[in-house]
């Protein structure tokens, strides 16, 4: 089996999973005061110290949620609730995922003002772009970090900066769900407020991530109960899912910068074999090495990808989130004459060369097996 669909999800890894066991059978509720409450609770000051480090955070701003979903979701409404009444305009990149994208349309269709900014005709975001179009109206702006669809890494740093530097009251939001332990992610640096994350892509289970919040950052709850998380997200926490998501996270944060070589070096690889067999990489050059978007021409990229399923060969058409609907992200770069035809490869540091031979060996083959049919 050749898996490179990672930016959709990831294979959990060994630790991940030997941390998730050991968290069921911790089985105390943590907000019992009996030893076994205790002991629950500490898997959860772990895995939350880690994250914490690993964006250069403090623990006590690491809120945990059941995902970056509902991480961005949380980031966005709570920020319309707590500034909404006295500021309504909310600026997002057009290339969001919609779990930043759909909580936009849900406000906009409230009498938000929602600004989308596009990447300029060269197919690249400008950061005095959105700059330009903040003002004292503005309560948030959510930027992503990269982009799932192509890997293109937004100039997220220079746009907060510059939006702090003139309207300093202004949220800033990322979502870096394909950016976290891949490319160095520190919350200062990036001079985000808030920050989403998801442990399924980092070889953690799915049904966990966490929010950044900023001390000093205060926004309501959007699930009220027995006050767990500081009283920010109430339910009893996922004291496994939690300590799965620690354990990915220690294991990966020493080797962002290798894996990064690692896997530039595979893309790298797989341009050369694409530039050879007259496949179009749509990726820019300096996009996250993680995510290459590629076009076949004159193949659907659905009948593609199941042929390829059928070698046990898994990538994506697109995005995964997109399934059924065509996402408009790759118009926004400026691939629309290709959006039927692309796929996505997305790598982890376990891919290989071979991998990569395996996948163009068998897009030649279909290129003549499905030319035959026609
Ligand atoms: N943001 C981006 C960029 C993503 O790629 C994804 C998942 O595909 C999400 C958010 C949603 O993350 P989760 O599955 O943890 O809700």
């Amino acid at each position: 089996m050749i898996y490179l669909d990672n930016a959709a999800t990831t294979a959990p890894c060994r630790e991940a999973i030997d941390a998730v066991n050991k968290g069921l059978e911790v089985f105390g509720n943590p907000s019992s005061l009996h030893r076994l409450g205790l002991d629950a609770e500490l898997l959860i000051t772990n895995a939350r110290e880690i994250i914490a480090e690993s964006i250069g955070a403090e623990s006590s701003e690491i809120y945990f949620t059941s995902g970056a979903t509902e991480s961005s979701n949380t980031a966005i409404f709570g920020a319309f609730r707590a500034h909404g009444k006295r500021k309504n305009k909310l600026i997002i990149s057009s290339v969001e995922h919609p779990a930043t994208a759909n909580p936009a349309l849900q406000l906009e269709e409230q009498g938000c003002e929602v600004v989308r900014i596009s990447p300029r005709a060269d197919g690249r975001f400008y950061a005095e772009d959105f700059i330009n179009a903040a003002d004292e109206n503005t309560f948030l702006i959510s930027v992503m970090y990269v982009n799932n669809e192509t890997g293109y890494i937004l100039p997220v740093q220079e746009i907060f900066s510059g939006i702090k530097k003139k309207y300093p009251q202004i949220l800033t939001h990322c979502d870096c769900v394909q950016g976290y332990m891949k490319l160095p992610v520190k919350v200062k640096k990036l001079g985000a407020d808030m920050l989403s994350l998801s442990g399924h892509k980092i070889h953690a289970p799915k049904g966990i991530g966490a929010l950044y919040l900023k001390r000093g950052v205060h926004l309501p709850s959007l699930i009220y109960g027995g006050g767990q998380e500081s009283g920010f997200r109430s339910g009893t926490e996922s004291v496994p899912l939690i300590a799965g998501f620690g354990a990915a996270a220690e294991k990966l944060s020493s080797t962002v910068n290798s894996r990064y070589k690692k896997v530039s070096a595979l893309r790298d690889y797989l341009t050369k074999r694409c530039e050879e067999e007259s496949i179009t990489v749509n990726s820019q050059p300096d996009a996250s090495p993680y995510v290459v978007s590629i076009a076949v021409e004159n193949l659907k990229s659905e009948v593609l990808l199941h042929y390829l399923e059928k070698k046990e060969i898994y990538v994506s058409s697109g995005s995964a989130c997109s399934k059924g609907k065509k996402s408009s992200v790759l118009g926004e770069f400026g691939h629309s004459a290709v959006s039927d035809v692309t796929l996505r490869i997305s790598f982890s540091s376990e891919s290989s060369e071979a991998d990569i031979d395996s996948l163009i060996a068998e897009i030649n083959n279909a290129r003549s097996e499905l030319a035959k049919l026609k």
